[in-house]
């Protein structure tokens, strides 16, 4: 019996010294590969590549301690001109203003679209889970938000919901207000009430602050530094400056519901900038012209092959490490023009290990563009640009395995494919529409007066 019992035991620990010692050489593989790292900066990996997958693999790369390196083919080396890695080193800050905006964004309007959960809505907007959680688990009901619906709700500083509407129909609306841990639900249906209200301020410190300070929400104040974007720097707005804003809230009783933004005036120092709304929903200036500018679709004179496009969530097989691509590599030859795309600042002109000579452009306040691998630089961080001038000559610097131009576009602090993004295009008004809009123009301007 005893034989029995301990002859088991003894065949158990025989296979447990080799499992415990493959996992001990498995984890010093892990550790080297993380070691191994920085020796490799700088060196491309060239995999060959089976005849069967050329087609496929050309666009592969793969995550060697946490830098991507392209999968090259030698004889299609000409054509796969792109980089190991493309992200340079300096970060560029966000605008100041945006830093204010995002910190406190405390009043949100909402449109459910398809997929939305309000669950989901609300953690990306960062409202307390507690808070979530109570409201859902409360009111079953609010499972049932429709494509299309409105909702509306405001936090405190620090997050926690204080209240939340539920736009079912012009005449049912639904109210949920904080009280204690929990919230109390209320409706309302009778018809809203239109009523037209102006909020004014002067800067005191800065745009974002005084317009909060008068009373506008974090959404008024984005869609007015974006709508103006292309005309006024809000940075350079002076202590006295003034600005009004004309508001159309809808009321539910005492309850504003659903508010829009017809027309803004702000002041810097005798100039006079206005953004008035027209029918199509966008915002015009007084006469009927766009305030948006048009961007050129190619940072080059003519449009050249794409060596390796955007994809920001480029997988690895091997890995499973998500590797983003944030941007479309053109083939071009060392010493092609490199032009802006649009009117901008450029906040950035310098050398980095990774994306070699590159530059950086803002551009309003929603808009970057960067362009990478440069041969040779032509502006200075602080030049103003316009779109089409000539910034750079492309080249092969930084980790890059031929010539190439990478180029990115980020909107609103994001990564987006260049090619297929929605930009901007200037185009006033014409015909009936803009007559309609200047004789709507004399009556908002009359409520604008500072
Ligand atoms: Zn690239």
């Amino acid at each position: 019996m005893a034989q029995q019992l301990t002859s088991p035991r003894i065949s158990i620990s025989r296979v447990r010294i080799p499992y415990f010692s493959v996992l001990g050489v498995f984890v010093i593989i892990v550790l080297f590969s993380f070691l191994w790292r920085p020796l490799n900066l700088g060196r491309t990996t060239y995999v060959p590549l089976t005849p069967q997958a050329e087609t496929t693999v050309l666009d592969q790369h793969l995550v060697l301690g946490g830098t991507r390196v392209d999968i090259v083919d030698d004889k299609a080396k000409s054509q796969q001109a792109t980089e190991s890695s493309d992200i340079p080193e300096d970060n560029i800050d966000k605008d100041e203003l945006d830093d204010i905006i995002d910190d406190k964004d405390n009043s949100v309007q909402y449109t459910i679209v398809r997929g939305d959960t309000l669950h989901d809505v609300l953690v990306r907007y960062n409202v307390n889970r507690n808070d979530i959680y109570q409201l859902t688990t409360q009111y079953k009901q609010l499972a049932n938000l429709r494509i299309g619906q409105q909702v509306s709700w405001t936090t405190d500083d620090d997050h926690n919901l204080q209240s939340f509407s539920w736009t079912i129909s012009t005449n049912n609306i639904r109210f949920y207000e904080r009280s204690g841990n929990s919230f109390v639900e209320s409706s309302e249906t009778t018809e809203g009430v239109s009523q037209n209200i102006t909020v004014q301020g002067e800067i005191k410190s800065n745009f974002v602050v005084d317009a909060r300070r008068s009373g506008l929400t974090s959404r008024e104040i984005n869609i007015i530094t974006k709508a103006l974007q292309w005309r006024l720097d809000f940075r350079k707005l002076q202590i006295g400056d003034k600005f009004i804003v004309l508001l159309s809230r809808e009321m539910h009783g005492k309850r504003s519901v659903n508010s829009q933004l017809l027309g803004v005036r702000i002041k810097n120092g005798s100039k006079d900038y206005y953004a008035i709304l027209a029918d199509d929903g966008k915002y015009y200036d007084i006469n009927g012209g766009s305030l948006s500018q048009s961007f050129l679709r190619y940072p080059l004179v003519r449009q050249s092959p794409v060596s390796s496009g955007f994809n920001p969530r480029r997988l690895n097989p091997v890995t499973g490490i998500v590797a983003p691509h944030n941007g479309v590599d053109f083939a071009v030859s060392r010493g092609t023009s490199v032009l802006s795309v649009g009117d901008g600042e450029v906040v950035m002109a310098k050398y980095s290990d990774s994306a070699g000579n590159y530059i950086a452009i803002r551009h309003g306040r929603q808009y970057m563009t960067q362009y990478m691998h440069l041969d040779k630089i032509l502006v200075k961080p602080g030049q103003q640009v316009k779109r089409g001038d000539k910034i750079a000559l492309s080249g092969n610097t930084g980790r890059s395995t031929g010539p190439h131009l990478h180029f990115e576009l980020h909107i609103n602090n994001r990564p987006v494919n260049p090619l297929t993004a929605s930009l901007p295009i200037s185009e006033g008004l014409t015909g009936k529409s803009k007559a309609a809009f200047i004789a709507n123009v004399k009556d908002i301007k009359s409520q604008l007066s500072l």
